[in-house]
């Protein structure tokens, strides 16, 4: 990084009044945290969070990797997230602005909302649900999705949210892993114009057997389609609902209490089921939305996960509102009625913080380039001050356009390196605070002991690669697998290196500024000929081609005499060649990686597809890819795979 890197530094507006200005207040906070861990996590949990009672102890090490937060102290998350800003006058703030597939927007302030909690709380202790069960929430962005949520958390039940695109079979194990006792779903939701059924695949899973823990399925009437119907089970929310009281005491819950159980995106393997805590996950929420987006009380606030994924839960449900910000909740997709809806919905709503993944703005780049109507410059974004971007590392030349073009040159872009696991955003810059480097996710966040270590935990010097560990524990970890302590072991805790947290990635830091790169999964690395690659780094070189490449994944092949390969599999901008085409222009792209890295990266084996093989979340499921170059047959686990299309195109060889 350190020769090329291109350093953009904080701009003065950025710094401004920040919640961290400048590095030397950022640096401040690391060397609190460094000085005494615990106290400084406890100074945070008072400070952000209100608790019933009090705690007395931040961290508990003793049954190590269990680790404990704030165990004596108790608390309600729907209180923190609600209650709070109502009684402090923040009644009549907007909480949430939603903005419906068909454009149809509704304001739900944060009375409205407590309200609403409080109804749907009410309706589902009426139905028996109590504290520690497990409620499973099959649904779209909607209001109701996050009323379902709080309503859980308000009552001390275990939501496990399974995200709308799921299929029966994904959802019967999610439903049985967690023994639910109860299933909240639509008839049916609305996306890209496109009515989807929701409730249809519920009763699907349901007949798969194994369910019979779900002694009722709380339906909330979204398109009004006719649907089947099983008297003995099934209520409509607006009807569950309505009798109900608006106000509803909160259960006060020990702060280990599990929040809610989710399943990572199954990228690499068999999804976990990440369990959270109640204390430490909601502090880790609340000071990484106000520090790493720099929130403040007039700030409008979009975050375009689902939350049907961690972002969702993390950076809409809890973080936002915990803070009592003004958010955006959207159910469509970035690319209806036109690839511009984003651009148009920022400038209507004059949002000010934006946060989506590299998946829409690699494809949003590749759409606005077709089409000048679409491109960000065709809309008012003067609104924006702060980027985000998380899910996948973001390759310098999607950065550059995004910097450039959305946010006019002048947003700091914020770039979370973060899990499903680690509850909340990890290595980050801090807007007011941090000089960027495209494609670097610069430094830990204070109080994150993230570091790059080798096979044996031992620190390896900057300016080489390594596995990215964290040294110790932090309030939003992971507390378990949910029913599965020994794979939470082995997979985050493996005895060879000393106890630290193994994120399952590889990083790099530069050899001047410490600066952290993603170079990919553990099982990224290549190996070809004795030189050691970040499948990254090749996929960068393919991408900075803008010409021709809109999107490329490199996977690893094994090789009698190289040890590994390089195969890559590449979307066009134009479309999709074959015969002697592709064999031109998989050419032209091996001189370009040749010139762009060294001709030892040239990819050997080139394909192309109409898109990658992706996840439900919009990330590339590399474990296919590796079959797939392989030639192997595909065996595994794809029912988290969006596209299954597009595999057999990839299997075509050039
Ligand atoms: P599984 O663990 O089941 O394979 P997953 O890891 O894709 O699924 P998530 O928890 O949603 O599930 O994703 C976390 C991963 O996403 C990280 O481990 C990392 O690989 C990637 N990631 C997230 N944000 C960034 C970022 N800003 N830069 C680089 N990589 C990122
Ligand atoms: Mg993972």
């Amino acid at each position: 990084m350190s020769e090329k890197a291109i350093i953009y530094s904080v701009p003065e507006a950025a710094m401004k009044g920040a919640h961290v200005s400048g590095m030397p207040a950022y640096l401040k906070l690391v060397a609190e945290a460094d000085a005494d861990h615990g106290a400084y996590w406890g100074r945070l949990a008072r400070e952000f969070v209100s608790w019933k009672t009090p705690f007395t102890e931040s961290l508990d090490e003793r049954e190590a990797p269990f680790f404990k937060w704030f165990e004596d102290g108790t608390l309600n998350a729907s209180f923190n997230c609600l209650d709070r800003h109502v009684e402090r006058g923040q009644g009549d703030k907007v909480a949430i602005l939603f903005e419906a597939d068909d454009g149809r927007i509704n304001r739900v302030t944060y009375s409205d909302l407590l309200a609403r909690t409080c109804r749907m709380a009410n309706a589902l202790k009426a139905r028996g649900v109590k504290k520690g069960d497990r409620v499973v929430i099959y649904m779209s962005m909607s209001v109701e999705g996050v009323v379902a949520m709080q309503a859980c958390a308000r009552i001390g039940a275990t939501h496990s949210v399974v995200f709308g695109g799921f299929s029966a079979q994904s959802l019967r194990e999610r439903i049985t892993g967690a023994s639910a006792v109860m299933v909240i779903t639509a008839d049916e939701q609305l996306r890209g114009g496109k009515q989807l059924p929701l409730k249809a695949i519920v009763d699907e899973a349901m007949a798969l057997g194994g369910c019979e823990s779900v002694k009722d399925v709380i339906v909330y009437r979204r398109t009004g389609r006719q649907i089947a119907w099983e008297a003995s089970r099934d209520r409509w929310m607006h009807e569950e609902t309505q009798a109900q009281a608006d106000t509803c005491d909160p259960e006060w819950v020990g702060a280990e209490h599990p929040l809610f159980i989710l399943y990572t995106s199954g990228s690499t393997g068999n999804p976990k089921g990440v369990q959270h805590s109640t204390g430490g996950y909601l502090v880790h929420a609340a000071v990484s939305s106000t520090w790493t987006f720099d929130l403040k009380d007039d700030d409008v606030f979009w975050c375009t996960a689902d939350i049907g994924w961690v972002t969702g839960h993390t950076y809409i449900t809890y973080g936002p509102l915990a803070i009592g910000a003004t958010q955006i909740i959207f159910e469509g997709v970035p690319t209806y009625p036109d690839a511009g809806r984003f651009w148009k919905m920022i400038q209507d709503h004059k949002v000010s913080v934006f946060y989506t993944a590299p998946t829409a703005i690699r494809s949003l780049i590749k759409a606005a380039e077709a089409n000048e109507a679409v491109h960000p410059r065709s809309y008012d974004l003067g609104s924006l001050r702060i980027l985000g971007s998380v899910g996948e590392p973001i390759n310098p030349a999607a950065w550059e356009w995004y910097h450039q073009h959305v946010g006019g040159g002048r947003c700091p872009i914020v770039d979370t390196f973060w899990q499903t696991e680690t509850g909340g955003h990890m290595i980050t810059p801090l807007p007011g605070a941090t000089p960027l480097v495209p494609g670097s996710c610069t430094l830990p966040f204070p109080g994150i002991a993230a570091a790059v270590v080798d096979e044996t935990g031992n620190d390896v010097p900057n300016g080489q690669g390594g596995l990215l560990v964290v040294k110790k524990p932090w309030p939003g970890m992971i507390r378990n697998i949910w029913g599965d302590p020994e794979r939470f072991k082995s997979s985050y805790f493996p005895p060879e290196l000393k106890g630290y947290y193994l994120a399952g990635d590889g990083a790099i830091r530069d050899a001047e500024s410490g600066y952290f790169t993603i170079t990919g999964r553990i099982d990224d690395v290549l190996n070809v000929s004795g030189h050691r690659m970040g499948t990254m780094e090749i996929e960068s070189a393919l991408v900075s081609c803008t010409a021709l490449v809109a999107e490329a994944a490199v996977v690893g092949r094994p090789d009698e005499t190289t040890g590994e390969t390089i195969c890559a599999f590449v979307v066009l901008k134009g479309p999709r060649p074959t015969g002697d085409e592709a064999r031109k222009v998989a050419t032209e792209l091996r001189n370009w990686v040749a010139k762009a890295i060294g001709p030892i990266a040239k990819p050997k084996d080139i394909r192309f597809g109409d898109n990658l093989p992706k996840t439900r979340s919009g990330k590339i499921m590399r474990r296919l890819l590796r079959s797939i170059a392989k030639d192997e047959a595909i065996t595994q686990d794809i029912s988290t795979l969006e596209n299954p299309a597009v595999l057999d195109q990839l299997m075509e060889r050039n």
